[in-house]
This record gives structure tokens, C-alpha cells and sequence, in this order.
């Protein structure tokens, strides 16, 4: 139903699609990624790589349905029919390549887990998120210690992956068995605290999608906005920043006032805002492993971003996510996490 309602739609959402945006192809639009599912469903086109690749061509950033009458949710569809074409071995090159490094990480990921020290009978568990394990150590290693000055007690580590990775690629049973893995390890935890909001959507939504139960994590923005009186003005706070609303913490998660609260109390002022913002913020092109499936339209997308802040007077991107972090900092952005601040604001 939801991919019928595309076929016969006038494409109302198409200027949201960061990857049509960057690409302007109508195979790229919202409404030409459903078309193309949907024919393949009825047949009326071949199961190969070429009409399975538009379905990668999506960062799941929620943006074509908040312009959507139906609110159609694209990207959990195109996630879907990933899952079955990578099944049917036509995923395509990159997404194969995307799903062949999620699993080869899985080592790396616990090593950098391991790695920021644990204590062993902590109660509380940590998903820190593998992009900041992986990428970015230096911010894996602030959430922690961030946690537990906010939390007042120290807190287990993650080793797992949530798999997320796989199931963006479409490897659909390694996300399983990712999934059962850190459910095994977060069992007799008293809260989970996800770092990453893809982290948290994907053990809040998919994991019970994919049969598996974990209790509901508690974002650490949600902590950091509670605790807001904990934090104070950074002494090297002069410089502006621009928040850059990540599409899962955002649209999917709902969290726009909060980081920009405990921003604002950091820095001494509310952060620069980009001219769509919130729930209408353009996507970073950092997502749905469109940077190596996409990674033109991925480069495209931050860079119109990236462009947008400098047209808007400039001022240091602080994003909330591993991916769009990792995004623009690769396109030659000056940007920060979220998290690097609140470690400011707490003096550590
Ligand atoms: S998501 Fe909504 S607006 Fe976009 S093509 Fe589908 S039905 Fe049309
Ligand atoms: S979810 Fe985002 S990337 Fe995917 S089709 Fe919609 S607007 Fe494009």
C-alpha cells in the first residue's frame, strides 16, 4: 500500500531527497525508489543489480515524509527491499562491500570498546555506537567518561555492535545475530544509555522488528538535558556554533530542543541555526551506508550543507551523530560532536 500510494503520488516530497538533491535523477527520487520496488515486486522489471541499486540510493533520513501527505515512511520500505535483494544476491557492489566491513569489524569494535576500560559489575551498559568506536575514539572516550560524571556511578562498556551497519546494507542475518548478541550482553543491565541515536532507534524499532527484545535505551542527550544544571559555560567557548539536527536523533527520535538547550547553556548562547532546520533539516548524506553506495551524491549532500553554513556566515557544525560527524568531517568541514561539548561543559 505505502509503495502504491508513491507510484500514483506527484512526487510532492522530491525536493527533500538529499541524494536526488545531489543527484538529479528521477530513479533517485523518493518516488522513483518506490516505483522501482514496486515493479520489481509485480515483476514487471528484472531482479538484477541495476534495478535493485536505487534501493541503496536512501540515507533513511526520514525527510521526503515530513513533506509527504501520507506521511509515507520510504526509507524502513527501501530497507525492507534491501534485505530481500541483498537475499537474492543482486545487492550491489557497495552494499556488498558495506556488509563485508560490518562484519569484518566486529573485532575492532570490541577491542575499541574494551579499550575505554570498564568496570565489571557496573549496572548501567553503555552502547557507545561503532562509528564513534571505529572513527572517532576521541569522543567514545568523552561519552563514557560524560556518562558517568551525569550518571554518578561508572558504567559497562558495550563490546557488541548493534548491527546496524548489516541491516543498512541488507545482510539481514547477521543483523539478527548482532541483535541477539547485545541483547545477551545488556541482560541484568538496570538501563541501557545509547550515545548514538542510530544506536537507539534501531535497538528501540528494529530489534523488535527482527524478534529481538531489549529494554528501551535512554538517549545521553535526554541525561545531559536532565542533568542541564550540571554543566557550565566552556572557558573556550568563544567561537559560534551551527547545530545540525542529525535525522535520526531529529525526525525520527523527536529530540530538537534538547541538545540545543544544553548547547546553548555550554556555549553562552543558542546555537546558529541552519535555515531548515529541525524537523525540515536537510540530511548530511552520512547515513543509510549511501557513502559507499552513493558516495558522490553522499559527498554532494554534505557539501551543500557544508556550503549552506558558510553562505550563513560560518561558525563550527556540532552535530549529535558518529555518521554525519564522520560525513563532514571528511568533506574538510570543521565540525564537532555534541558530545565533545558536553565533555567541555562538565570540565573534563
Ligand atoms: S513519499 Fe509521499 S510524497 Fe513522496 S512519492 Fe511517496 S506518496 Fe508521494
Ligand atoms: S528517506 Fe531521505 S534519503 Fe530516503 S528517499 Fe526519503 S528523503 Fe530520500
Amino acid at each position: 500500500e505505502t509503495l502504491e500510494k508513491c507510484v500514483y503520488c506527484p512526487k510532492l516530497c522530491r525536493a527533500a531527497c538529499p541524494v536526488s538533491n545531489a543527484e538529479p535523477v528521477e530513479t533517485l527520487t523518493p518516488w522513483g525508489k518506490m516505483s522501482m520496488a514496486y515493479f520489481a515486486g509485480r515483476g514487471d522489471v528484472p531482479i538484477d543489480e541495476v534495478h535493485a541499486k536505487p534501493a541503496w540510493a536512501c540515507t533513511v533520513c526520514y525527510g521526503c515524509k515530513e513533506r509527504c501527505d501520507h506521511k509515507n515512511e520510504v526509507g524502513p520500505v527501501l530497507l525492507t527491499e534491501r534485505a530481500e535483494l541483498f537475499e537474492r544476491g543482486v545487492a550491489p557492489a557497495g552494499a556488498v562491500r558495506a556488509a563485508e566491513r560490518a562484519r569484518e569489524r566486529e573485532a575492532d569494535i570490541a577491542n575499541a570498546a574494551r579499550a575505554l576500560g570498564s568496570t565489571s559489575d557496573a549496572t548501567a551498559a553503555l552502547v557507545v555506537g561503532c562509528g564513534y568506536l571505529v572513527h572517532h575514539p576521541e569522543v567514545a572516550q568523552k561519552a563514557k567518561a560524560v556518562t558517568e560524571k551525569l550518571l554518578g556511578k561508572p558504567v559497562r562498556v558495550v563490546e557488541s555492535c548493534c548491527g546496524l551497519s548489516s541491516h543498512l546494507a541488507g545482510d539481514a542475518p547477521t543483523f539478527k545475530k548482532r541483535a541477539q548478541a547485545l541483547a545477551r550482553e545488556v541482560e541484568g543491565a538496570d538501563q541501557i544509555v545509547a550515545v548514538d541515536p542510530g544506536c537507539a532507534r534501531t535497538i528501540q524499532v528494529d530489534y523488535a522488528n527482527a524478534g529481538v527484545t531489549v529494554r528501551e535505551p535512554r538517549l545521553l542527550v535526554d541525561i545531559a538535558h536532565e542533568r542541564i544544571d550540571a554543566f557550565s559555560k566552556a572557558s573556550d567557548a568563544a567561537e559560534p556554533v551551527r547545530y545540525h539536527d542529525p535525522c535520526q536523533l531529529g525526525r525520527v527520535l523527536g529530540r530538537y530542543e534538547e541538545p540545543r538547550a544544553v548547547l546553548a547553556k555550554i556555549t553562552g548562547e543558542p546555537p546558529r541555526e541552519f535555515e531548515r532546520n529541525r524537523k525540515m533539516a536537510d540530511c548530511s548524506g552520512g547515513g543509510g551506508v549511501l557513502p559507499l553506495t552513493y558516495p558522490e551524491a553522499s559527498r554532494g549532500a554534505a557539501n551543500a550543507r557544508i556550503a549552506e553554513n558558510e553562505r550563513l556566515g560560518g561558525g563550527k557544525i556540532v552535530t549529535a551523530c558518529a555518521s554525519s560527524l564522520r560525513r563532514f568531517k571528511t568533506a574538510g568541514a570543521d565540525a564537532d560532536d555534541l558530545v565533545t561539548w558536553l565533555a567541555r561543559g562538565l570540565g573534563i
